[in-house]
């Protein structure tokens, strides 16, 4: 079969690589991709926002399958362009997309669905602003209704703050805070029948201890070692499945991936949001542990044949991945900066820690790897259990340069902690 991957960052990477290790994918192809993505799949400067272009490029390719990585394509019906063509597509349509791209429609879909969510007030001007931040009370959660790549949200006890940014989207969601752990639970369905995948926690915050400004994501681990193992089986009871029939019945089906951001509230599980689309970096860490190969499965949910998948196999150990960031992100990155170290963590620390790539390219002048974004790589590593992952993960990160970069130092310290022996005999 042969594969063509839309996006250009870590998460396309970490799918990018998965699929090149799967013997039923003859050929992989990325449009625009990345300096990583290069070297195991066929670049093709293709706007992934240009639905005709990209549905053009899959014909020419003779793609088997279309794999659309990023919220933006699927936005502007990237997936239909394609499955109009009569191309598999893996991705929801525009219509379904929705559930990501406006947090007002998510929200009539689960009041509609029965799916445990905050309670919430879509507000348009300033006095149902005022009302419902007054009927909530601190610490304040205001939701900007459209896409934001992870940003348009601001949690603060600050009431002056919560105002400013409400005032300051046009359409904004105002709603209650859920306290509790959060967890990402992503589900791969073809619209009926829906698989989840093994949950995973990211860290949206930009430093240490949960501190600084929110990012698109700065780390993630799997498995979860604090959470209740019917989680999974509850949340696809309670969430996903009710969700994915809620789509159906109204004539616009969900299939792709469906991502539910959960909070672990001491009222039980709620939904915090969902994405259309893997979520970046927690795709890093789920597909390592995925054994099952990924054509074969993102293929069942493009062509309505989840039913006859057999069930997914999965590794037992643990994976983390840290987020290497550029100089002043999430602010406006500094890019261009040379990127060392990557051969030497090929050479001594692969396969169980690699780098996965995000905002890099090759400098054309000089032919070096520099960065070109803010998220810059995604350094991931596998092992039997989350310390072993994370100080492999860090070991690779030490051998990385990039002049002001930053990253966490506490990716999944807390739940090694907890799971390790110390915390078992204690
Ligand atoms: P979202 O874009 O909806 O995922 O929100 C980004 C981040 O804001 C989430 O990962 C949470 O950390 C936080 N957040 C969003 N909604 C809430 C809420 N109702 N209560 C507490 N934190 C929230």
């Amino acid at each position: 079969m042969k594969v063509l991957v839309i996006g250009s960052g870590a998460r396309e990477h970490a799918l990018c690589r998965a699929l090149s290790l799967d013997p039923d994918v003859s050929a992989l192809y990325c449009a625009p991709g990345n300096a990583g993505i290069a070297e195991i799949a066929e670049l093709h400067p293709v706007d992934a926002l240009d639905g005709a272009a990209v549905a053009e490029l899959a014909v020419s390719l003779e793609a088997g399958l279309v794999v659309v990585g990023p919220e933006a394509p699927l936005v502007a019906g990237v997936a239909d362009a394609v499955r109009a063509r009569g191309i598999p597509v893996f991705g929801p349509s525009a219509q379904a997309a929705r559930l990501e791209g406006s947090k007002a429609f998510a929200k009539d879909v689960m009041a509609a669905a029965g799916v445990p969510t905050a309670r919430a007030y879509v507000c348009t001007d300033e006095a149902e602003i005022d009302a419902a931040l007054d009927a909530f009370g601190p610490p304040y959660v205001v939701k900007d209704d459209g896409l934001a790549a992870g940003k348009g949200v601001v949690v603060t006890s600050d009431l002056q703050a919560a105002r400013e940014h409400a005032l300051a989207c046009g359409r904004v969601v105002v709603e209650e805070y859920l306290d509790g752990p959060e967890v990402s639970l992503f589900a791969v369905t073809d619209g009926e029948t829906v698989v989840p995948l093994q949950p995973a926690q990211d860290f949206k915050r930009a430093h240490d201890g949960d501190e600084g400004p929110n990012t698109g994501g700065m780390g993630a681990y799997s498995p979860l070692p604090w959470a209740d193992p019917k989680l999974v089986d509850e949340v696809l009871a309670t969430v996903l499945q009710p969700t994915v029939d809620e789509l159906r019945r109204r004539g616009t089906p969900f299939s792709g991936l469906l991502y539910a951001g959960l909070a672990i509230t001491s009222r039980g599980v709620r939904v915090i949001e969902f994405n259309a689309r893997f979520g970046d970096p927690e795709t890093q860490v789920v597909l390592a542990r995925l054994k099952t190969p990924l054509a074969g499965v993102l293929l069942a949910a493009a062509t309505g044949r989840l039913d006859s998948l057999p069930p997914l196999r999965w590794s037992d150990g643990a994976a983390v991945t840290v987020v290497i960031a550029s100089h002043n992100y999430p602010g406006t990155p500094r890019t261009g900066d040379p990127i060392t170290g990557l051969d030497q963590v090929a050479e001594q620390d692969a396969p169980k820690a690699y780098v996965l790539h995000a905002g890099t390219k090759r400098d054309a002048a000089s032919g070096d790897v520099v960065s070109a974004g803010g998220r810059v790589l995604s350094v991931t590593a596998t092992g039997s259990d989350l310390a072993k992952a994370r100080e492999r993960a860090y070991r690779a990160v030490a051998r990385i340069g990039l002049d002001g970069s930053h990253h966490r130092s506490d990716i999944a310290a807390k739940a090694a902690r907890e799971a390790g022996p110390e915390a078992t005999s204690a």
